[in-house]
């Protein structure tokens, strides 16, 4: 079953762009079948179950941080974490900047974008975009590799696309100004289950994708 459903994806899904698996939820027999058709990228959105997955799962896999991230819990996954999609606050990237010279390393970040009508989402405005990217990329050990959004939960076909079309205008300004120094910023994550195919048209070059992986 899963092994058919990521091929189903795969078959659809353009070459230019990058699927990780959102495993979060599903036990770890579930990812071992997933790691077995040569799937490498899984996202988690939980530290501590991010961290107990990394400790039993092959050491090649490449773990994304995907949820709303802690400063205080920055410190289990900065010694392997291979790209924190969620970065949401100056304050956060200050912590993981400190754990990532503890650790002798570079992180990998994306910028998280607000851009869905609902209220609970985390990210950061986007009318602060050059200012936030500027700070961030002032961090001696953390690399900015592009940006992360999410588009409202809603039927509304437009409205998802309007969205998407709003964090690749981010994007792509961005890759204009910090982007010059950093030929690194090159991901833009956007994309789930139910609305990857307009993530993908609208220029997404990586999705987080587990429902449809899964069930
Ligand atoms: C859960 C989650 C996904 C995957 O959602 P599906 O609908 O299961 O594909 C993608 N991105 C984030 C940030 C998530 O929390």
């Amino acid at each position: 079953m899963i092994k058919e459903n990521l091929h189903k994806i795969l078959e659809v899904l353009p070459s230019t762009v990058k699927l990780v698996v959102v495993s979060k939820f599903r036990p770890i027999e579930q990812l071992v079948e997933v790691h077995e058709t040569g799937q490498r990228d899984f996202a988690e959105n939980r530290v501590q179950e991010l961290f107990d997955k990394y400790k039993k799962l092959p050491k090649d896999i490449l773990w994304h941080m995907i949820g709303h991230l802690q400063s205080n819990k920055v410190k289990y996954i900065a010694p392997f974490i291979h790209l924190i999609h969620s970065l949401d606050s100056i304050e956060l990237a200050d912590e993981i900047n400190k754990q990532a010279i503890k650790n002798g390393r570079t992180i990998r970040v994306l910028l998280q974008f607000h851009v869905a009508k609902e209220e609970s989402k985390f990210g950061f405005n986007p009318e602060d975009s050059q200012n936030i990217a500027r700070q961030v990329s002032s961090f001696s050990n953390i690399e900015v590799s592009g940006i992360m959004g999410m588009a409202t939960l809603t039927d509304d076909n437009n409205l998802i696309r309007k969205e998407f079309e709003q964090l690749k205008t981010i994007f792509d300004a961005l890759k204009n100004t910090v982007g010059k120094d950093n030929p690194a910023f090159d991901t833009l994550s956007m994309g789930m289950s139910s609305d990857f195919k307009i993530a993908a048209e609208a220029g997404s070059n990586l999705v987080r994708i587990g429902s449809l992986v899964f069930e």
